[in-house]
């Protein structure tokens, strides 16, 4: 978002992310991206939380490991409500924080990008490497000067299991999240 507002593009930031529970957590990830947007002057759109739609996206794939077939439908879903946005808003362009993460596979966030892009006649999808250039640095200071919330995990609640797995296998502390928020 800054480098963006600093090069002066026109910018709409899309959070559509209903493959984050519990909501409780879904709601103060999206507080911390709409206040950091405020403060830049970016207008915030935020995209229907549909959980149930989500689910179905991923149906048979819950116990697909982190960057596998679960992640392409999630990324897919995600990418096509927002290329969907930017069809119906005459936005030309479309470009996604997915992939800044070391965590994920830029190919496969790339791969989905195009994919839903084709789905939309006159939109394209930007596949800009935020990591490089020393963009994934540059995300680390600005969270510790910004004081962002930090997620201990991707999102949806398989990517929680499998963080705590990995956190079991290591000897270190659960991440305890409260479902019923
Ligand atoms: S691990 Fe992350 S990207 Fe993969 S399905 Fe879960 S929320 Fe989506």
């Amino acid at each position: 978002m800054e480098s963006l507002f600093e090069a002066g593009l026109e910018v709409t930031v899309f959070f559509c992310n209903p493959n984050i529970h519990p909501h409780n957590e879904y709601l103060k990830r999206k507080e911390e991206n709409r206040l950091f947007a405020d403060k830049l002057g970016i207008s915030f759109v935020e995209a229907d939380y549909l959980l149930e739609s989500w689910f179905k996206s991923i149906e048979g794939l819950e116990d697909e490991p982190e960057r596998g077939r679960r992640c392409t439908a999630c990324f897919t879903f995600r990418l096509d409500a927002t290329a969907r946005y930017a069809a119906e808003h005459n936005i030309p362009v479309f470009a996604t924080t997915l992939g800044i993460s070391r965590w994920k596979d830029l190919a496969q966030v790339d791969a989905c990008g195009r994919e839903v892009a084709a789905r939309y006649p006159g939109i394209s999808y930007w596949d800009f490497n935020w990591r490089k250039g020393g963009g994934s640095q540059r995300m680390i200071d600005i969270s510790r000067r910004e004081g962002f919330y930090h997620q201990e995990y991707c999102g949806c609640r398989f990517s929680l299991q499998e963080t705590n797995r990995w956190r079991e296998e290591k000897g270190r502390p659960l991440v305890e999240i409260d479902w019923d928020e």
